[in-house]
């Protein structure tokens, strides 16, 4: 009989697909976090960076059964990854919808995303739909059975940016995405069973990014049970003194 506090009976899986920032550091994959629930329940990912499929299938994760993408903002190395994540569900026949939620925006900027990448493609019949959700902050959405809260995050990217908060079989995880130190993330992370934060710098100042240095100084406000750092550059990753912090590698699996 395995006791129900064992990691191994824990109900929710989280995986770092991807835990790199937009640019390889590390040659990591961007962001891309899978996150498993319960008794069958279909996989949700939290961003969806370009180089998503390829970081999902390193990890032997189906991009296919992905059920709901949920999008912190719209820049490329968060949202890069859909076009082929429905071109691939279209090639492999899927008839499961698929269900986006982002911020404002994101039904117009995906579109075009798809269109300058493969012309025709956002217009062409598919098998299976895709359901576009605008999230705006303050507001909540719920997706294949995921409820998603949202914050305002202070990084520019052509709309509002998200900070998020997944309730996924009965787990609270927290997710900061890019931004700049902001008192909605003390939100964001209460109580939750996991936050998942940016730590792109150790303490250079970075115009709308989080540092190591900003979460150690509010370190006593975050009450989440547990941090992973993510979306570090070369600058965290050549200094692993981060040990205040558990930090995500590609192909990390956390269970809580
Ligand atoms: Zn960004
Ligand atoms: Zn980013």
């Amino acid at each position: 009989m395995v006791p129900v506090s064992s990691p191994a009976a824990a109900p929710v899986t989280v995986t770092f697909a991807g835990s790199g920032d937009a640019f390889g550091s590390g040659g990591r994959s961007q962001a891309c976090i899978h996150l498993q629930g319960p008794g069958g329940a279909a996989p949700v990912l939290l961003d969806c960076g370009a180089t998503s499929l390829t970081a999902l299938r390193r990890c032997g994760l189906d991009p296919g059964a992905v059920a709901a993408v949920f999008v912190s903002h719209l820049h490329g190395d968060h949202f890069g990854g859909l076009p082929f994540m429905i071109l691939n569900g279209q090639f492999a026949r899927r008839v499961d919808p698929l269900t986006v939620v982002g911020p404002p925006g994101i039904a117009r900027r995906l579109p075009e995303l798809m269109e300058c990448m493969f012309p025709g493609s956002s217009t062409v019949a598919r098998e299976f739909g895709v359901d576009l959700v605008e999230l705006r902050p303050g507001t909540e959405a719920v997706a294949a059975g995921v409820r998603a809260a949202a914050w305002a995050a202070d990084h520019p990217s052509g709309g509002p940016a998200l900070a998020l908060r997944l309730a996924i079989g009965g787990k609270v995880v927290g997710y900061t995405g890019d931004t700049a130190w902001t008192d909605a993330l003390i939100d964001v992370a209460a109580g939750a069973d996991l936050l998942i934060a940016e730590a792109y710098y150790r303490e250079k100042s970075v115009p709308y990014h989080l540092r190591l240095a900003d979460l150690v100084e509010h370190g006593a406000q975050l009450t989440s049970r547990r941090i992973v750092l993510t979306h570090m550059s070369a600058d965290m990753l050549e200094h692993p003194d981060q040990a205040r912090f558990e930090a995500a590698a590609d192909g990390l699996v956390v269970r809580i």
